[in-house]
């Protein structure tokens, strides 16, 4: 077969790939996408949304917990993992085709296969060479691999996300996102769970208040969290996994079914031969500018999961999607700005983040103002029987402007979106205060929060 010619060629259909087809359709460039699994990558499929029904059934079963406050009597809730599992994949299983419909009417050509550079402007797919005036890389990421003796027996998410049967015990192996989020859901539906952590604090670029709210919270549902461990091997033993760690020292066991790997992501860009495309990587991160062009091939960019620098999240690796279109058409002229971008961790109830911690604003010498407040004796809090209502604002002296927000529970994950649109357009603490709120609402206790 011949050389086929495209003005864009996108490895990858994630949020990522999905993203730049939008400027760059409108543009009128024809694109080639080449998906390798299902079109949608993680987020969809095996990320954000099947991980959320599980966690719907983790906030079901902590209501069920609470529910003797509110006068209601209940019996021992008995959660049918299997039937779960099945609930999450009828609720994804359309997700990849009503996508192919999606692309097939902004006319992206999708191709099935595994894309690798054949030179710097030419990619191979199954039979086919695609040339291309511009090459970009959303391949996404991949559970990072660990040097551990025994690490073949580690499953990921993908595996906790597919396996019907609910198992007894669960040993993490990292304190990141996907652990405390699945050690959660676990623990609820009657999983023993063990989290290891090598650092001195889980989720480590998080405010370390805001975890120690978290910690407690896991510690209470029975979640064992064990910080500055090192994970030293992981060995068989008889139908279980037993996971041998030292700590200041000493030498520990504990036994689990199922060892997880929850050491973080890594970007997905071994198997592209980055060689022949002339772009440069080291460390298994692609070299980019401020555009998220390669430094090497100007004719790539990179954008999404695979990019080295910016957090792993889905809204994310859309938005740097839509930005890699918008320089392909108008010339790298467009830099992200990740100011005011929001996250959530969701554990039950979760933990929610926006813009600085507090070390951080002081490792950078800000003159903050902290308003910290242990809501759970507010009547909100109160009202819908919360175990924990935290909160974190960190507001700069000099102009008024939100730098920081952290929440734990107090519905944190929808009030840091109200954080991070103050911070990204320029809405002062005051006038934060100055807003009439729907009452009685969670958001309406922010003004009390500042
Ligand atoms: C368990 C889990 C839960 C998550 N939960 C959240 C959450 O709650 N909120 C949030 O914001 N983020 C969450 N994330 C992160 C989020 O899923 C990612 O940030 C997002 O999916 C990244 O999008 P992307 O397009 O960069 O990569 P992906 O969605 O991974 O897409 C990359 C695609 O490229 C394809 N591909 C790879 N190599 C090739 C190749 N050589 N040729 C062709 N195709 C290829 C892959 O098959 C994949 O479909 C979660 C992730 C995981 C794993």
């Amino acid at each position: 077969m011949g050389v086929e010619k495209f003005d864009v060629v996108i490895l990858g259909g994630g949020n990522a790939g999905i993203g730049v087809t939008g400027p760059v359709r409108r543009a009128g460039m024809s694109v080639a996408m080449i998906e390798s699994h299902d079109l949608g990558g993680t987020c969809p499929n095996r990320g954000c949304t099947p991980k959320k029904v599980l966690v719907a059934a983790g906030q079901a079963l902590h209501e069920i917990e609470r529910a003797a406050v509110h006068h209601i009597a209940v019996g021992k809730p008995k959660l049918d993992w299997s039937a779960l599992i099945d609930r999450k994949k009828e609720m994804i299983k359309d997700i990849p085709a009503n996508l192919a419909r999606s692309m097939a009417h902004r006319d992206v050509e999708v191709i099935k296969g595994h894309g690798y550079f054949v030179s710097p402007n030419t990619i191979g797919v199954a039979d086919r060479k695609l040339a291309a005036a511009h090459i970009v890389i959303a391949t996404g990421s991949k559970p990072r691999p660990l040097a551990i003796s025994g690490a073949e027996h580690l499953i990921t998410s993908d595996e906790m996300l597919r396996d019907r049967d609910l198992p007894k015990s669960v040993i993490f192996v990292g304190g990141g996102v996907i652990s405390m989020e699945f050690a959660h859901v676990y623990a609820r539906a009657g999983a023993q769970v063990m989290i290891l952590e090598a650092l001195p604090q889980l989720l480590p670029a998080m405010d370390a208040d805001a975890i120690a709210r978290i910690q407690a919270e896991s510690e209470r549902i029975g979640i064992r969290v064990k910080t500055g461990v090192r994970v030293e091997r992981i060995e068989p033993a008889s139908d279980r996994l037993r996971v041998i760690f030292s700590h200041k020292g000493a030498e520990y066991t504990a036994e689990a079914d199922r060892v997880v790997n929850g050491a973080g992501r890594v970007a997905n860009i071994e198997m592209l031969d980055l060689e022949a495309g002339n772009v440069e990587h080291a460390n298994g991160r692609v070299v980019v500018d401020r555009y998220l062009r390669s430094n090497s091939n100007p004719q790539v960019y990179v954008c999404g999961d695979a990019v080295p620098i910016s957090p792993q999240l889905s809204p994310i690796a859309t938005y740097e999607g839509d930005i890699v279109g918008r320089n392909i058409v108008d010339g790298a002229k467009y830099s992200p700005d990740y100011d005011g971008m929001a996250t959530s961790v969701y554990t039950v109830p979760a933990l929610a983040s926006v813009g600085l911690t507090e070390a951080a604003a002081n490792e950078r010498g800000i003159r903050v103002k902290i308003h910290c407040n242990d809501m759970h004796d507010w009547f909100s809090a109160r009202t819908y029987a919360e175990t924990v209502a935290w909160s974190k604002i960190i507001v700069d002296q000099g102009s008024d402007r939100i730098l920081g927000a952290h929440f734990v529970g107090h519905a944190g994950q929808e009030l840091v979106n109200i954080m991070g649109l103050a911070m990204r357009f320029g809405i002062t603490a005051a006038q934060i205060k100055d807003y009439v709120y729907a009452y009685p609402t969670f958001s309406s206790d922010i003004k009390h929060m500042l």
